[in-house]
């Protein structure tokens, strides 16, 4: 079928080829943004700013950590005291970030931090300032990475939601040419971004591609994991002798709990300098794995490594579900592949729920 090749397109979905990446980045660049993207480093997939697109590295699927922390910071004040004038001071600015080649697992991840922070009565001023201009371009994944099990938490390989850009690989025509992109236009900041890109019209096809590479991705996925009725079944199997089994492997770590694009647990404190003139309130990242999380006066309720790594797990496939009405595991595999005991959360549920 002929394809209307337009010089400049008006902001709808089309074919593109891999230069109009950069006109991508450029454009928010242009617009004031700090683009972040996924860049090979030493063979480890890192979230950071782009000068252009040819940085970006398309392989890197998720990437080795999750982009939480331009949302969330792994370390903030929340605001400063001034002991001498009585002065409470709290500096909240609006960042402005975007994400070229963010994951539908880690849009999944991002949503559910939305629900976190800001879905409830009282919001968190320091979360929206990071989340209120935040472009995404999303690519969907049209190959899985080892420990990926997205297909099985509803989650990936595609996203049809929430994206400004949505990019899929369509690969080369007839296995030869130059690689296509399929475009696709989610929101009317993508619709401005795209304006005067170069491409062809989108025609049915090319969603058709799409929607095989897709599938295919989804049926390569090598971890599965049945979620029907998975939060009741996880409840029941609170006292499973497989919990005693996979916590004598486990290390205590919290390498899993660090990784997770969905943990959202911080320690909140106090630091004073030395002059005693201005105390300054810090959050930081904390996790539910650390002995330390459940230390209250007198005691400690989670004093056990068993009771923490049961935690994490039942937060993530069942608590999390009567808490927000999704899971929090978002079936990205980062917490498998940092685990240096090779336990597997999937393989974990899989055990509890029967299946294995
Ligand atoms: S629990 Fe593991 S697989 Fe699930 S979202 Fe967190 S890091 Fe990813
Ligand atoms: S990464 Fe593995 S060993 Fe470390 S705390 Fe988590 S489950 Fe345990």
């Amino acid at each position: 079928m002929p394809r209307k090749v337009m010089q400049g397109l008006a902001g709808e979905d089309a074919v593109v080829e891999r230069t109009v990446f950069n006109d991508i980045v450029t454009g928010l660049q242009e617009r004031g943004y700090t683009v972040y993207g996924t860049v090979n480093e030493k063979g480890a997939g890192i979230f950071r700013p782009l000068g252009d697109a040819g940085e970006f590295s398309l392989r890197c699927t998720g990437g080795t950590m999750p982009p939480k922390d331009l949302w969330y910071p792994p370390f903030e004040t929340l605001f400063t005291y001034d002991r001498q004038t009585g002065e409470f001071h709290t500096d909240i600015e609006e960042t402005r970030h975007a994400v070229f080649g963010i994951r539908p697992c880690d849009v999944h991840a991002l949503l559910a931090l939305d629900e976190v922070f800001l879905g409830g009565e009282y919001q968190d001023p320091y979360y929206r300032a990071r989340r209120v201009d935040l472009p995404l371009i999303v690519f969907n994944c049209v190959e899985a990475g080892d420990t990926c099990f997205c297909s099985s938490m509803g989650t990936g390989p595609g996203l049809d939601h929430d994206y400004d850009l949505l990019i899929t690989d369509l690969g080369r025509s007839n296995g030869e040419g130059s690689e296509r992109f399929l475009l696709e236009v989610g929101s009317s900041r993508g619709g401005e971004l795209a304006r005067g890109l170069r491409g062809e019209a989108a025609v049915d096809e090319d969603y058709q591609v799409k929607k095989r590479r897709l599938q295919e991705t989804a049926a390569g996925e090598r971890i599965t994991l049945n979620t029907g009725d998975l939060p009741r079944l996880m409840h029941n199997g609170h006292d499973h002798p497989y919990w005693r089994e996979v916590t004598d492997k486990c290390f205590g770590c919290a390498n899993c709990t660090s990784v997770c694009p969905t943990c959202y647990c911080a320690d909140i404190f106090d630091e004073t300098d030395f002059s005693l003139r201005e105390t300054r309130r810090k959050r930081r990242w904390s996790w539910c794995f650390l002995v330390e999380f459940g230390a209250v006066h007198g005691g400690n309720f989670r004093e056990e490594r068993i009771d923490r790594l049961r935690q994490f797990m039942q937060h993530k496939l069942n608590f999390s579900m009567g808490q927000y009405g999704f899971f929090h595991c978002v079936g990205c595999g980062r917490c498998i592949v940092w685990c240096p005991a090779n336990i597997d959360i999937a393989q974990t549920g899989r055990v509890i729920r029967g299946d294995a």
